[in-house]
């Protein structure tokens, strides 16, 4: 038996970062430079957020540019990650009874590619990605974190990808840097304060933290990946924030990495 793998959980940002160097992108290469090379990743992005639980399924998984406005270079990007079929029906068999369709018209949307391109830039490690149903509350997701938690002893790298404060309406397009907003700090120490603690049922229950969870998590589906790291994470593991910042004022750059 392989290694435990650590639990990851990325705020994936702008997708521009795809194409930029900049702290948070170095960052993620270093990371994966340093982790245990992941025999697969199952990747749970913000991005692929429909009314079923899914998991990608095809051989050659393709790249989607799943955003309008951007520049035509990041309409080029591919990243050819083969997929894995064995890993696709492990997911399914560990969230049985629950029904989790296998999936053969997504592919890799780019919560999962512009964070990939630079922990594996060779794009030489499997990914699957299991979508997020939006018809399921918050502990829901927690829970299939934890029936997903045995694949970090099989070599899985389990990987959500999101931003624990997503504020798009407040976000400084193209207005660098600016300043954070007082309500996506709080909101961003309040979890971190959170996870330190292991306080699982607080950090499911966010919406509790009142203004500040509904100015910084306006829609669930950037915050939810975290609750599949947060689910898959082993009581007394070291846990750390290997990538941290605010983008924009309102788009947490924040990483949490489990074991
Ligand atoms: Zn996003």
């Amino acid at each position: 038996m392989s290694a435990r793998l650590p639990a990851l959980f990325l705020g994936h940002g702008n997708p521009m970062n795809a194409l930029q160097s900049n702290p948070w992108t170095r960052a993620w290469a270093a990371l994966g430079a340093s982790l245990p090379r992941p025999r697969a990743i199952l990747c749970i992005s913000a991005h692929w957020y429909v009314a079923a639980t899914s998991v990608t399924a095809m051989t050659r998984p393709p790249t989607l540019h799943d955003f309008g406005g951007f520049p035509r270079e990041l309409f080029a990007v591919r990243y050819p990650a083969p997929g894995d079929t064995a890993l696709a029906a492990q997911v399914q068999r560990l969230l049985a009874p629950l029904p989790v369709q296998a999936d053969l018209s997504w592919g890799l949307d780019h919560g999962t590619w512009s964070v990939l391109c630079h922990l594996y830039p060779r794009a030489d490690v499997p990914v699957v990605q299991l979508a997020i149903d939006e018809t399921q509350p918050a502990a829901f997701h927690h829970e299939l974190g934890t029936r997903l938690a045995p694949l970090r002893d099989l070599g899985v790298l389990i990987l959500g990808s999101g931003d624990v404060v997503h504020n798009l309406h407040t976000y400084a397009w193209g207005r660098h840097p600016r300043e954070p907003y007082d309500w996506a700090l709080r909101f961003e120490t309040a979890v971190r304060a959170r996870l330190a603690a292991g306080d699982h049922a607080a950090l499911i229950d966010y919406a509790a933290l009142g203004e500040d969870a509904r100015l910084a998590v306006p829609t669930p589906e950037h915050y939810l990946p975290l609750l599949y790291v947060l689910g898959a994470s082993v009581p007394g593991e070291p846990l750390g924030f290997p990538v941290e910042g605010m983008d924009g004022g309102s788009v947490s750059m924040l990483a949490v990495r489990f074991g």
